[in-house]
């Protein structure tokens, strides 16, 4: 096994060093409280053995890494129902475009862009009893940790300002691809994003993906067909209209956020979560991908 202490270690030295740490997601207001200065990561290898380096406790927004949760959940109650809602193809465009949802009537390419996901959350929505409280139940007994919990403040400051989404949502309801009303919908949306998780946290619950649906505690969570599924969509779709470059650079499937967060997995070896609060024009951490870039190079582990 690599010496992924060492690497993460000297990631950790060379990100404390780089000037340029990108832009915070300001659009959000409350993600705009965060110290820019902030950098952790932290590892998972195949032992179930922690690696990590730099502030890898404290909890930061999680935003759309939540989108593959939340898609986990609905995959495991509808199965390839799902894809009737929701497809499965990159879009090549900004996580929160609207173009394409028009031209293709309502059905959004993928379930990690905006739209995908707010179709995502109609479908919980629809199909549990209390939806917001049950996905945290999900999300905790994954990630085996029952501290998780939303950041109302998060939560309420994306509802004051996230007017793209609804504009989304109301065009999706349009087309008829949405079953419940649009305020519903968006504050469960809203308190998804709002999840708040340390590096170590992320990377605990990501393990179910690089260990064949199995949690830390090796409990059963997804079945074999599912992992590969939601795994083959964070590598073609993670990264919006950069999931291409993430692939070339990094070559591991994977989810980012505007919160600053970015995890990976390579199947039947590591998950991985980093955080900085910088984002690059694409809106995914600026130094985070740069860090990914370092572990798969220097340890010479990609699916590649
Ligand atoms: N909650 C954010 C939004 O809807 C999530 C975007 C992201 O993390 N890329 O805009």
């Amino acid at each position: 096994m690599p010496e992924f202490q060492n690497i993460l270690d000297n990631i950790y030295i060379e990100a404390k060093k780089t000037v340029d740490k990108g832009e915070i997601a300001s659009y959000i207001p409350q993600l705009a409280c965060v110290d820019i200065n902030n950098f952790g990561i932290a590892l998972f290898d195949k032992n179930g053995m922690l690696h990590s380096s730099g502030n890898t406790q404290e909890r930061f927004s999680i935003q759309s890494i939540s989108k593959v949760l939340s898609l986990s959940l609905a995959f495991n109650l509808l199965g390839e129902k799902l894809w009737e809602r929701v497809g499965v193809e990159p879009s090549g465009d900004p996580f929160n475009h609207l173009s394409l949802l028009e031209q293709e009537n309502g059905k959004p390419r993928n379930p990690l862009i905006n739209a995908g996901a707010i179709v995502v959350a109609d479908i919980l929505v629809s199909h549990l009893k209390n939806p917001k409280e049950e996905l945290l139940q999900y999300v905790r007994k994954i990630a085996n940790d029952n501290s998780i919990d939303y950041d109302k403040d998060v939560a309420k400051s994306e509802k004051e300002t996230g007017f793209r989404n609804y504009a989304a949502a109301y065009l999706i309801k349009s087309y008829g691809n949405l079953e419940n009303d649009v305020e519903t919908v968006l504050d469960f949306y809203f308190h998804q994003c709002s999840l708040s998780m340390s590096c170590e946290q992320l990377a605990s619950t990501f393990y179910v993906f690089a260990n064949r649906g199995k949690c830390l505690k090796q409990t059963q969570h997804l079945n074999l067909s599912q992992i590969k599924r939601i795994n083959a969509i964070m590598l073609s779709c993670g990264f919006y209209d950069e999931a291409g470059e993430f692939a070339y650079e990094v070559g591991l499937p994977g989810k980012s956020g505007v919160g600053g967060g970015i995890v990976a997995v390579l199947p039947d070896n590591f998950s991985v979560a980093t955080w900085s609060p910088g984002l690059n024009e694409k809106g995914n951490s600026k130094l985070g991908l740069q860090a990914l870039e370092k572990l798969t190079t220097e340890s010479g582990l990609s699916i590649f």
